[in-house]
């Protein structure tokens, strides 16, 4: 029927004859009752009802509505996949007995809980058993659902079988990586004293040869001397990054001027630097820098950040070290006019091993650890690293460390 302004009414019309004494009918009531309200409450119930079954037969989570006693009322299409059986199946089913048996009944206490109206939900993850006797874990979240015509409550199941395998994968792998480190301490402090000894030895003896022999004789001495000394400059430097990874080492502070000390470290390279006819150039922007500072290992910093300049600046270069200070921050910069470093290799050579010149291309000595040491040193100390490099022109190492006056 339509109604004023055109809209649409649902109506229920009744028309009743009345009668006169003579049998006639003397006339006609008839009552028209408006019913569009309830007629419209009905369609949007209708369709919220379908939305949630929509939303019960998509879901990608298995559903079981549970009665009071655990029995499966109803279970939605996913649950019933999960299981490989079919919802008709499940109906009037117990959702505890759809668990794997070592893990039945455990959960009995929360659901009778659930049911007092004690709690309103609880999770737990526990094994499911398929159809075919196949086993996956689940996590189970139940929920009152308490209401007139309405079940007792709401199971939900997610098979977390792949997070499960996942997580067992994540503790292998670091009961593995546990086991490796381990096995890696007791081979480094073995290899400290089984190489060391014998190596301070060679060292010490190709040195005495090296002064009584001539001739090339002598030079068979020197390059023992010097393969022995390298070969202790990498041992030391494996074994102090191993510490640092290790997280055993604490930098000691001391009272000490930066500035002073960076100009001593300078000048143990000095000699190194003439050889190589390095212009070496200290040049400080303050006179003094005083504070608490973890001077081992800000000179070791600084000493291999040194050494690689003068290995990758060739003859008639220059290599300039900075120290300046900014508000709190002290700042030691280390420049040279050297090879430089590739964009590319800027971003990876802060990784122990890591050289720009790999394998038999292999240009100059080193073992690669040098800048992870230093990396490590700098975040020890509560520092940071800049690097910046142009191929051919030079490379610039800045270095920003929190002054503790
Ligand atoms: P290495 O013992 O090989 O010097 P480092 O970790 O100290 O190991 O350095 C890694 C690599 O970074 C070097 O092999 C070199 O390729 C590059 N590199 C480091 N410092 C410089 C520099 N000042 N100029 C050019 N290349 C550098």
């Amino acid at each position: 029927m339509t109604g004023r302004e055109g809209t649409r009414r649902w109506v229920r019309i009744r028309g009743e004859a009345r009668y006169a004494d003579d049998g006639s009918v003397e006339k006609m009531v008839g009552t028209v009752q408006d019913l569009t309200e309830r007629h419209e409450m009905e369609e949007r119930l209708r369709a919220s009802e379908e939305r949630f079954r929509g939303l019960f037969e998509e879901a990608a989570l298995g559903i079981a509505l549970l009665g009071p006693d655990g029995t499966i009322v109803e279970a939605n299409p996913e649950l019933a996949s999960m299981l490989g059986a079919s919802p008709e199946a499940l109906r009037g089913h117990s959702f505890s007995a759809l668990a794997h048996p070592e893990d039945q009944g455990q959960h009995q206490d929360l659901f009778n809980a659930l049911i007092r109206g004690e709690r309103e939900r609880y999770e737990v993850e526990k094994r499911f058993v398929r159809h075919d006797n196949t086993a996956f874990w689940g996590r189970v979240t139940v929920s009152s659902h308490k209401g007139p015509g309405r079940p007792e409550a709401i199971g939900m199941v997610e098979d977390i079988s792949g997070q499960r395998a996942y997580e067992r994968q994540l503790r292998d792998a670091k009961q593995e990586a546990e086991e490796a480190s381990r096995l890696k301490s007791a081979l480094l402090a073995n290899m400290s004293h089984e190489i060391r000894t014998p190596l301070t030895s060679i060292i010490g003896f190709t040195g005495v040869l090296e002064d009584h022999l001539t001739g090339t004789n002598a030079r068979y001495a020197r390059l023992a001397h010097q393969g022995g000394k390298r070969l202790m400059d990498t041992l030391d430097s494996v074994l102090q990054l191993s510490k640092l990874e290790a997280g055993v080492t604490t930098p000691d502070t001391e009272r000490v001027d930066l500035v002073a000390q960076a100009r001593e470290t300078c000048m143990l390279f000095r000699s190194q630097a003439e050889d190589a006819q390095i212009d070496l150039r200290f040049d400080p922007a303050v006179d003094a820098l005083p504070g608490r500072w973890a001077s081992t290992a800000v000179q070791r910093v600084l000493s291999n950040l040194l050494s690689n300049a003068l290995k990758f600046t060739p003859a008639g270069g220059t290599v300039t070290v900075r120290i300046d200070r900014a508000g709190d921050v002290a700042t030691m910069v280390v420049e040279d006019t050297g090879v430089g470093i590739s964009e590319e290799d800027r971003s990876r050579i802060f990784e122990a091993f890591t050289q720009e010149s790999e394998g038999l291309q292999r240009e100059h000595e080193g073992s690669g650890l040098g800048l992870a040491i230093v990396r490590r040193l700098v975040d020890l100390i509560g520092g940071q690293i800049d690097l910046e490099s142009t191929k051919g022109e030079g490379t610039c190492f800045t270095v920003r460390l929190p002054i503790d006056a």
